[in-house]
């Protein structure tokens, strides 16, 4: 199994801030050294989800869940650690090394990378000489030239099985490797062979500039697969990746807007005839990351995608997943024959600026194209269900409240009809929420005697980082005497951490394999302790945790106490003789004193 080389999670971790992190997913204010907002893993109506940069970490207090920003990751998507930190370098642009058990599969991330730009080298070469001249006239017919070709890269993939594979030095580069870049496949009888054959090709670019991958355009028009892309690779995830990012991304930054195209010769074609501003996905639906990933580049797009029908359907998919994320969504709606590409070959360029200065906002491009359904005023409430359910996505209040007055306005319906339908949804899936979550562990903490509140206290007071305490607790206690079961785990690690002379920092504190419960209460712990660090006046914190030493201390004590008296008084019922028993009483009170002066001492 490959793993992230530690080198790469360090840097991962260094570059990682969890305030942007979380606020990627959740609209956060400034309370205090904490942020809060409305938790993204509960229903609520107050926030109680709080995010304390400083120490790196998330806590709420709704629910509890709690952790760092890997966890919050894991957590909000639903995935593992690993892809946890992928997601996190896709986020800030970290190439991942990777590395296997044995020492071959080093470097492998490097070795790719230059699989892909052998391969770009090669296919370019093979555009420009003789075998590609079919090649190169499709791309000449269609108007991009000798600058255009060079600039992007392109090639073409020769019609034979081993064309590129030959160009390889198999001394350098396993069959393991060949494979692994996506470049090659396995056919029967384990020969490996090219994955593109007789295809115009498009390199995929990633933001520091290194081919990850291509897209191939079949030229044979008999060919089933009109485009084929690579696969997903240790370089390459499909979906954190514009095509032509790298390209546009400082005219998207400069115009404060980024067109959105679907195909490749989009693209170029709309690249080349004066809008740098555009990317492309690559060969893939938009997905969540691509609304985030384009939202660190601006805060508006505009979408422009075929005029069919189709094109129409993947424009309000797109359209409502970018404005969940808080962009500001245009579409720009080209005559029904038109793809962006075709379009601007047969218009002007000035012509396209005409439209794309008239694009309309998202939710009016919506409604205008489902004006036919809302002639009646049933069609009119099926209409604000559906809409409703698309609405409740947005996570941003602000940018909710906006549209739903947007379209309350265009549809001629009152903002609380609306609203109404949103709660109701809301409600709707609280409940079947509930109803799965019955099974789930509590979300509060349960402190219910004297014993499991000094050992919560205590665990706090190593947080508080006081030395003092630390030493305290270290003098008096070990891991035996923290019972709670949630707890007991949490006092091992950090009992052991004192011990080794280093307490973690907060936010490493999670990279410990926690439950969600463990999770919980290191998250309150943590915050909780945080503001402590900075009291002035000790005494009080010197008084809590000796009083709580004392407690857990003289638990077992007081446990032999109370049994000693229950003997005394049965004995006394009975009319026995209890002078022993009482002696033995006496004794336990003076051990206990004994302790207590000791602990205070
Ligand atoms: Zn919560």
């Amino acid at each position: 199994m490959p793993r992230i080389s530690s080198n790469t999670i360090e840097q991962i971790k260094a570059r990682t801030d969890i305030l942007e992190i979380v606020s990627d997913f959740v609209q956060l204010k400034q309370r205090g050294r904490n942020y809060f907002g409305l938790c993204p893993f509960h229903e609520e109506k107050t926030p109680s989800f709080s995010v304390n940069p400083s120490l790196g970490i998330f806590h709420c207090f709704g629910c509890g869940k709690g952790g760092n920003a890997v966890t919050f990751i894991m957590e909000y998507e639903k995935i593992d650690y690993v892809e946890a930190l992928k997601r996190l370098a896709e986020r800030y642009s970290i190439t991942i090394d990777w590395e296997g058990i044995e020492d071959s599969q080093k470097g492998e991330v490097a070795l790719i990378y230059e699989l892909h730009e052998i391969a770009a080298e090669f296919y370019q070469k093979q555009l420009l000489a003789e075998r590609g001249r079919s090649a190169l006239e499709y791309i000449e017919k269609r108007g991009f030239d000798r600058k255009t070709i060079e600039q992007f890269r392109l090639g073409y993939a020769p019609d034979e099985w081993e064309s590129l594979f030959r160009q390889i030095d198999l001394n350098r580069f396993t069959p393991a490797i060949l494979e692994k870049s996506g470049l090659f496949f396995r056919r029967e009888g384990n020969k490996i062979h090219d994955r593109f054959r007789n295809r115009l090709m498009f390199p995929i670019i990633n933001l520091a500039g290194r081919v990850v991958a291509f897209g191939g355009r079949a030229l044979d028009p008999n060919e089933e697969a009109k485009y084929l892309n690579s696969p997903e690779t240790p370089i390459y995830f499909k979906s954190g990746i514009f095509y032509g990012l790298n390209f546009s991304k400082d005219a998207i930054q400069k115009t404060g807007d980024a067109i959105i195209v679907e195909g490749y010769t989009d693209f170029l074609r709309v690249y080349t005839s004066g809008f740098p501003n555009v990317v492309a996905g690559s060969g893939t639906a938009l997905t969540l990351h691509h609304s985030r990933l384009i939202h660190r580049f601006t805060k508006k797009v505009t979408l422009c995608y075929d005029g069919d029908e189709a094109g129409q359907k993947a424009t309000e998919r797109a359209g409502f997943l970018l404005m969940r994320e808080g962009l500001d969504v245009r579409v720009i709606r080209l005559p029904e024959s038109d793809d962006p590409d075709s379009y601007l070959r047969d218009h002007k360029p000035e012509e396209f600026r005409e439209l794309y200065d008239s694009a309309n906002d998202f939710m009016t491009y919506y409604i205008d194209s489902h004006s036919d359904e809302l002639n009646s005023p049933a069609a009119k409430t099926q209409f604000v269900e559906r809409i409703a359910e698309e609405l409740i996505e947005i996570k941003n209040p602000v940018i909710l409240d906006l549209v739903v007055g947007e379209v309350a306005e265009r549809i001629n319906v009152k903002e609380e009809h609306i609203r109404a339908q949103i709660r109701y949804i809301a409600r709707r899936r609280t409940n079947q929420n509930r109803g799965e979550r019955s099974t789930e562990s509590p979300k509060s903490l349960r402190l219910r005697t004297a014993d499991e509140k000094a050992e919560y206290e205590l665990l706090k007071m190593i947080l508080t980082r006081h030395q003092n305490l630390q030493t305290m607790i270290k003098n008096f206690l070990t891991v035996a005497d923290f019972r709670h079961p949630v707890m007991h785990p949490i006092a091992e690690k950090l009992l052991s951490d004192l011990s080794s002379g280093k307490l973690a920092e907060a936010n490493e504190l999670f990279n410990t394999e926690w439950n969600e419960e463990q999770r919980l209460y290191l998250s309150r712990l943590i915050l909780e302790a945080d503001p402590l660090q900075y009291v002035e006046n000790m005494d009080d914190l010197r008084k809590l945790t000796s009083d709580c030493i004392a407690v857990l201390l003289t638990r077992d004590i007081d446990a032999e106490i109370a049994a000693v008296r229950e003997k005394i008084k049965a004995a006394e019922k009975k009319g026995e003789d209890s002078t022993s028993l009482v002696i033995q009483l006496s004794n336990l009170r003076q051990k206990k004193r004994a302790l207590e002066d000791k602990i205070k001492a």
